[in-house]
């Protein structure tokens, strides 16, 4: 029979961790192909070709690895390949599932996994969720759906995943939307239809820096104050509530969104900002009468990258048109 192919890249995290001496903490040190041997179902089903491209605990990846990595699947795609899964570590993964799909223009699927327990622990998850994610990777019906974070028998889409506790099995949820699929035995099935997706070019430069701040009780304004003298191309603010921050950081950001885009999105890990709900001083409709843009429900790191990406291909003017259409 002639079995599909398969790419597949290891880039570290806790799935490739394991202890060098007894009592020394987990580091990545297992490669790829080591892993795919945890998985002997595979070769029943795929050709696989599997690579790893790096051994980093994924908080130390950075945007310019990410390019690579990028560049590396772009090839898989051209040389045949019918979806290409990404294993990484989880603690960034829903940053780099952002990352990818805004510039993931293919039908095949690009599917992202890891593991919340290192191989060396009893009940490690990592051999498990490679297999599913192997099967979203190939099922004809991940086809148009971009890029999907697969983990603990659920499938999410890049936009609305998110790490939502630091140690737990079920480490990943989307708020409000719900995982877009399921693992259902050995079957991949999604509970919606595919949403319309808007993609950018690569980036023409990656020198920008796109600064978050969270919006905290009684916060200073110092570093607000110093964003544009420190270099920043973009600023992006995790906000109270509905996208609400203090009088006095209302007045800072006015100042900041007279010269680099200035996004508002809520610190709170679920729903939407607002628009026209509060008419306070450093409310959303205050905000927005001051120049900076609301993210809708794309959560401040998404709306970084997003603002990262848009920047490097100078296409900043396009800020509310993405906002709008997440
Ligand atoms: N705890 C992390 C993980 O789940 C470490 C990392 O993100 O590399 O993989």
């Amino acid at each position: 029979m002639d079995l599909p192919t398969l790419a597949i890249a290891a880039l570290g995290g806790t799935v490739s961790m394991q202890a060098r001496n007894a009592g020394g903490g987990v580091i990545p040190t297992i490669s790829g192909e080591t892993l795919l041997a945890s998985v002997p179902e595979l070769s029943s089903l795929a050709r696989v070709k599997i690579e790893t491209l790096g051994l980093l605990p994924s908080a130390s990846l950075d945007f310019e690895f990410l390019l690579s990595v990028l560049s590396w699947a772009n090839f898989q795609i051209k040389q045949g390949a019918a979806g290409v899964v990404i294993l990484q570590g989880t603690d960034t993964l829903e940053e780099t599932a952002t990352f990818f799909d805004y510039l993931w223009d293919h039908p095949e699927p690009l599917i992202l996994t890891g593991a919340m327990r290192s191989a060396a622990q009893p009940g490690a998850d990592g051999p498990a969720n490679l297999l599913d994610a192997c099967r979203v990777a190939m099922a004809d019906r991940s086809r148009g759906r971009g890029v999907q974070v697969v983990m603990n028998g659920q499938i999410h889409s890049a936009n609305a995943v998110r790490k939502s506790d630091s140690l737990a099995l079920q480490a990943f949820n989307s708020a409000i939307v719900g995982p877009a699929g399921l693992m259902v035995e050995d079957t991949v099935r999604y509970l919606r239809p595919p949403c319309p997706r808007k993609t950018l070019p690569l980036p023409l430069q990656t020198s920008q820096r796109i600064a978050l701040l969270e919006a905290s009780l009684s916060a200073d304004n110092l570093l607000l104050e110093n964003i544009i003298a420190m270099g920043y191309d973009g600023l992006v603010i995790a906000g109270f509530g509905a996208g609400h921050v203090s009088g006095g950081w209302a007045d800072a950001i006015e100042a900041v969104a007279e010269k680099i885009p200035v996004v508002i999105a809520t610190r709170t890990g679920s729903g939407s900002t607002a628009r026209s709900s509060y008419g306070f001083i450093g409310s959303e409709m205050d905000l927005l009468g001051r120049g900076a843009l609301m993210a809708g429900f794309l959560c401040p790191r998404k709306a970084r990258i997003l603002l990262w990406l848009l920047v490097g291909c100078q296409r900043q003017d396009e800020l509310a048109l993405f906002l709008a259409h997440d």
